[in-house]
């Protein structure tokens, strides 16, 4: 019967880990992953994680089915966060939103209900380049996939002309897909004021943005900072798109705990935007997990308790951007050929390091330092036990 099925290709950050694994080497470095690790290279769960998980324990609640939107109490606290707690949507009842599995669901969720409701494209444009799954996620939603120019090679930068002339020559009312903050994999994002510009050039083409936050509170260390991008554009008028993802700023992985959303004109709307998106998910998984969305949902609510994880949030993004400043210092004071100050500019989990192929392939081979094969690294994966290993290693890997 199966016969006919070809083996498919293994998933490319996967492989790094599994290479990784492989190695016995005890200097090994993986900087593939992205997920947070503390000082001493190891996974972290937040206190108010554990402090929320202690007070629902205590609680003997059951376990029975959530409805197909999900914990109410942790998706009006989700729209909170994104939008602000006064934003005039979110005051008046007119954000349409529902728990997702993580972020990967909530844009399956939004990529499906777009296909099926967006009156005037079925075309999402990226930025060059996205996130590795953005493009079979849109696909299997049932939408074409096209890029726009995000990324310049040169200055290890943002190609902000050449992204908002693409913005300009896409067709009116095209769905473009924007990173909020931390953009992966290449850590650079627009600032404040090109961000405004983006909005502009947006509104005067018609395009519907659609935003990816997987990273608020995680890139600069606060939650407000980071969501510059989404609140700017709803307060300019845009009706947006959300996906919200608490998978790294509550360190809740494997929970799955996220939210989609959308801005909706008045209550009314809201509630059929509504209806509709619980059309779309009641055939795919029912209805979402219960325990992952309890853990957010008291930490968002209880105020001791969202103070304690703001600080904790802003304690990893601060560990990255000690990490980000080593290792530029490390490459300088080694003479490594080259400009680095990307690394100390670039934002969040990742930095896009310039790298070059036959140089990953020769920090994996000789020094035991696994990658992704375009250069990314998890800056998460450094610490104070490897940092002065790793820059050696690089600018030895660069002078080749
Ligand atoms: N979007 C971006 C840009 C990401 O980097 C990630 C995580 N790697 C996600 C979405 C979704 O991750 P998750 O499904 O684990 O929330």
């Amino acid at each position: 019967t199966w016969s006919h099925v070809p083996a498919g290709p293994p998933d490319p950050i996967l492989g790094v880990t599994e290479a990784f694994l492989r190695d016995k080497d005890s200097r090994k470095i993986n900087l593939g992953v992205g997920a947070y690790r503390d000082e001493n290279g190891k996974p972290y769960v937040l206190t108010s994680v554990q402090k929320a998980e202690e007070l629902l324990t205590a609680e003997k609640l059951d376990k029975e089915y959530l409805p197909i939107a999900g914990l109410p109490s942790f998706t009006k606290a989700a729209a909170k966060l994104a939008y602000g707690a006064e934003q005039k949507h979110v005051q008046e009842g007119a954000v349409a939103v529902v728990q997702s599995i993580s972020g990967t669901g909530a844009l399956r969720i939004g990529g499906a209900f777009l296909a099926r409701f967006y009156p005037h494209s079925k075309t999402i444009y990226l930025p060059v380049p996205s996130w590795g799954n953005h493009t079979p996620i849109f696909r299997d939603s049932g939408l074409e996939v096209k890029g726009y120019r995000y990324f310049d090679k040169g200055t290890v930068g943002l190609d902000f002309a050449g992204m908002k002339e693409d913005l300009k020559n896409m067709p009116e009312k095209s769905i473009v897909l924007l990173h909020a903050c931390a953009h992966n994999p290449t850590g650079v994002d627009p600032t404040p004021e090109q961000w405004i510009e983006i909005s502009d050039i947006i509104r005067e083409k018609g395009h519907f943005p659609f935003f990816d936050m997987a990273y608020q509170g995680f890139a600069s260390g606060s939650t407000v900072r980071d969501a510059f991008a989404v609140r700017h554009f709803v307060a300019a008028g845009h009706e947006i798109a959300l996906s919200q993802s608490f998978a790294k700023n509550m360190g809740l992985y494997g929970e799955r705990v996220g939210a989609f959303s959308v801005i909706a004109e008045d209550p009314e709307q809201k509630a059929r935007i509504e209806s509709q998106l619980k059309i779309v998910i009641r055939p795919m998984y029912s209805n979402p997990p219960l325990h992952g969305a309890r853990i957010a949902g008291t930490i968002l609510n209880r105020p001791e308790l969202y103070t304690e994880w703001e600080q904790e949030v802003k304690g990893m993004a601060d560990r990255i951007i000690s990490m980000r400043e080593r290792l530029y210092d490390n490459l300088v004071r080694l003479q490594t050929p080259g400009e680095w100050g990307h690394i100390k500019r670039q934002i969040g989990m990742f930095s896009f390091t310039g790298l070059t192929q036959p140089q990953t392939k020769a920090l994996a081979e000789k020094a035991h330092i696994y990658m992704t094969a375009d250069g990314r690294i998890s800056m998460a994966g450094l610490n104070n036990g490897n940092i002065d290993y790793f820059s050696e290693s690089v600018s030895k890997a660069v002078k080749g």
